[in-house]
């Protein structure tokens, strides 16, 4: 059985998920192809198109945006992972996680609202998160 350890803490998303995949591999040969770069520059995302699938793992919601259009626009199944992870006075209370597959024929990133305008913003605003609620407040 496949399954996160405590061994794969401060691992490498990359390392760590290469290790699953050659664990769980069934195709004979079986190719994966590790880079350790961002995904986003435009010299990863012009690789990402000669892939036969991907993963995406990234922490920002702007990060996800060119992958999930990537997937579709070259017609590359992926597969998005991402989990939050909320503390309150240094200890977890809450875990959240999401695993969804882009592809053709398969709701987007948009379209599951993984992806919204909004939150786009939000992250977009960093520590003025929610500014645009000031701007309306009674100064007098
Ligand atoms: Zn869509």
């Amino acid at each position: 059985m496949l399954g996160a350890t405590r061994k794969h803490v401060g691992i490498n998303k990359v390392k760590a998920l290469g290790g699953f995949l050659r664990a769980g591999a069934t195709a004979q040969p079986f190719r994966l192809e590790e880079h350790y770069e961002w995904g986003t520059t435009a010299h990863a995302l012009r690789r990402l198109r000669d892939c036969d699938v991907f993963f995406s793992c990234v922490d920002r919601l702007s990060a996800r945006l060119p992958l999930n259009e990537l997937a579709y626009a070259h017609l590359i199944p992926a597969m998005d992972v991402a989990s939050w992870i909320h503390a309150v006075d240094g200890q977890v209370d809450s875990i959240s996680t999401h695993a969804h597959v882009w592809s053709p024929g398969i709701p987007c990133a948009w379209c599951r609202q993984t992806l919204s305008s909004y939150g786009l913003m939000q992250e977009a605003q960093g520590a003025q998160v929610g500014i645009e609620h000031r701007a309306l407040m009674d100064f007098s």
